[in-house]
């Protein structure tokens, strides 16, 4: 069972043969049938309190977006632990990429990621990526 924002069993797949089935940050093989114990999908842009499943009438509605490619990587551990935990942490920093503000601007799409495998790309919602120039820190942090 899967709710708004949670990522399909076909976006997980995008997200696994994009990432080469490595975690995105330390680059260390994941083992495919043990997602939610040593592995699991990052939300880049996260759900927020309670996630897109409070949307109420008259309330923002859901953003579609968090569920897609883009927003996920591959990370070890989980949300307390290995990269994710890290990430989750902010024990990484912000201008990698693997953290996308949820008041900004830019959304996942739009936020180079300092990816394991393919380094400095943008990801897109289809499982693909492309390669962009490394971002000045200073540019970001503005
Ligand atoms: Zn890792």
């Amino acid at each position: 069972m899967t709710g708004p924002g949670d990522f399909k069993p076909a976006t997980v797949e995008l997200i696994w043969e994009r990432d080469g089935g490595r975690c995105a940050l330390c680059g260390v093989g994941l083992n495919r049938p043990l997602r939610g114990v040593l592995w699991s999908v990052h939300h880049r842009e996260d759900r927020g309190m309670g996630g897109v499943k409070r949307a109420r009438p008259g309330r923002a509605q859901p953003r579609a977006y968090l569920a897609l490619a883009a927003n996920g990587v591959a990370l070890c551990g989980s949300g307390t632990t290995g990269c994710h935990g890290d990430v989750t942490n902010e024990k990484v920093p912000d201008h990698l990429g693997f953290t996308v503000s949820r008041i900004g601007i830019r959304r996942p799409v739009d936020v180079p990621i300092r990816h394991y495998l393919h380094g400095w790309v943008l990801l897109d919602n289809d499982g693909g990526f492309s390669p962009v120039e490394e971002p000045d820190a200073g540019e970001l942090a503005a």
